[in-house]
């Protein structure tokens, strides 16, 4: 309990009163079951950090107890019980959430839930929601996104990899990179080039695929400050089965398109991966943070310290709000899915914002501190996170203006050129 919100706070905030008969039942089941099986959430162990094995082996335990005890799974609460969740409303998933917040939560399934588990219930089979979303539930796979590649990642409707129909199989052959947790996983969602001779996004297909097979070799991408969160893969041959195509062949950019916006939403919903909704309702824990770097840089009684601490609260807090309005919004219906756009945005505005709070708060020490060591972790890593991964700053606010804001599309001179017919790397000539 030493490390928990509850014993910082002295209290824990919960909707209790708002319980239902039937709720309440759940609650209780739910924050019994949860206080006999669960590790504690330690404030700064790393949510999703693929770098630590133990940590994913344990959140393959975590994942299989939760499915045991009948809680369906992380986030599986909402999943209709045919495919192994519990058919149950979102106030269930929150009041799951509530009760979890003491505790570690298995978020190395984010892909998987957040993103993969959407695109599987609006695009699969019978046959694939049946096989894959238990497998997702019950902890057996880990999923990894296969999108981005070494020619770019913003322009993902550019895919190089190439998928050709042999039989009653798909053959895969090229390359994709900065896959989070790819040395892990179990599956890839893996989008690739089906009909180059057609404009580049009516040419792609998504393909459900096995990562633990000969032509699928996975390569650790080593991280300046040591560890490997990412990897290369090269896809020599790879096989698809027909039955593992996800939603129809060539339509892949409708199915891309949903799992973008259940990344983003689930950014919105403000429990991406299932942390950000225990840390951002507990600004005492995140203030408790700031208050330890202060005191690990000696700066507690410096004014000038002080005013960027207070500065950083104050952005914490607005994300928080922001994020939890837009999150009601969009269960409303007040706002439209697009404000996940937004909260995106938002939430990769704040991480710089507040890791350039910390740096000029660390000074010096913070260029050569880095996660693990000795010296005090100002969130350069986040701000990564936040500024590329899952779509850069600037393709979000291209994003936001165009999408949200109905402002004009950004000038495209390959979008209705067909694929084989785009020059890539080509030379520009040089004027003179
Ligand atoms: C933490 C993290 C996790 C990731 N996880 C995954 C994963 O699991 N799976 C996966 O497939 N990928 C993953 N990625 C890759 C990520 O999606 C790509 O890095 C990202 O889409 C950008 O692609 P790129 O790096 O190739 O940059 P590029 O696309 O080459 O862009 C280079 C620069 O040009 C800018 N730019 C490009 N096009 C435009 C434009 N039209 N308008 C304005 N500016 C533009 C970009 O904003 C960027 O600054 C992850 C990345 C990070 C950092």
């Amino acid at each position: 309990m030493e490390n928990t919100a509850e014993a910082i706070t002295g209290e824990r905030r919960t909707s209790e009163h708002l319980d239902t008969d039937e709720q309440r039942a759940f609650r209780l089941r739910a924050r019994e079951y949860m206080a006999a099986n669960l590790p504690p959430r330690i404030p700064g162990q790393p949510a999703n950090s693929f770098e630590d094995l133990e940590l994913v082996a344990l959140d393959r335990e975590i994942q299989r107890k939760l499915y045991d005890g009948g809680l369906g799974g992380y986030a599986g609460i909402t999943v209709p019980e045919e495919y192994g969740g519990l058919g149950l409303d979102r106030r269930f998933e929150d009041i799951f959430f509530e009760e979890a917040e003491p505790y570690r939560l298995p978020w190395h399934y984010g892909n998987a839930v957040v993103i993969v588990l959407p695109c599987l219930l609006a695009h699969g089979t019978e046959e694939q929601k049946k096989k894959y979303i238990p497998k997702i539930l019950s902890g057996e796979h880990l999923w990894a996104q296969l999108l981005s590649e070494p020619s770019g990642g913003s322009d993902l409707a550019g895919v190089l990899t190439r998928a050709e129909k042999r039989g009653d199989e798909w053959v895969l052959n090229g390359s994709k990179v900065w896959t989070s947790g790819g040395h892990v996983s179990d599956m890839g969602l893996c989008l690739a080039r089906t009909d180059p001779t057609v404009r580049k996004h009516a040419g792609l297909t998504m393909f459900l695929v096995d990562m633990h097979q000969p032509g699928m070799s996975v390569h650790p991408i080593r991280l300046v400050r040591g560890g490997s969160d990412f990897c290369q893969e090269f896809l020599d041959d790879v096989i698809v089965p027909d039955g593992d195509v996800l939603g129809e062949v060539n339509d892949g950019w409708t199915v891309a398109r949903t799992q973008l916006n259940s990344e983003r939403a689930g950014m919105a919903r403000g429990w991406h991966y299932g942390l950000r909704r225990a840390e951002a309702s507990e600004h005492i824990v995140i203030s408790s943070r700031y208050k330890r770097l202060a005191e690990e840089l000696g700066v507690v009684d410096d004014v000038d310290a002080r005013q960027l601490i207070g500065e950083a609260i104050v952005l914490d807090a607005v994300y928080d709000l922001t994020s939890k309005r837009a999150a009601a919004g969009m269960r409303s219906g007040a706002l439209p899915a697009t404000i996940g756009m937004v909260t995106s945005l938002l939430s990769a505005r704040t991480s710089i914002d507040r890791t350039a709070l910390m740096s000029a708060l660390a000074g010096p020490a913070g260029v050569v501190a880095a996660p693990g060591s000795d010296g005090p972790d100002i969130g350069l890593d986040r701000v990564v996170t936040h500024r590329i991964g899952g779509g850069t700053l600037e393709m979000q606010l291209n994003l936001v203006s165009e999408r949200h804001l109905g402002l004009p599309r950004e000038p495209s001179f390959d979008r209705d050129v067909p694929f084989n017919q785009i020059k890539h790397n080509a030379t520009p000539k040089l004027a003179g």
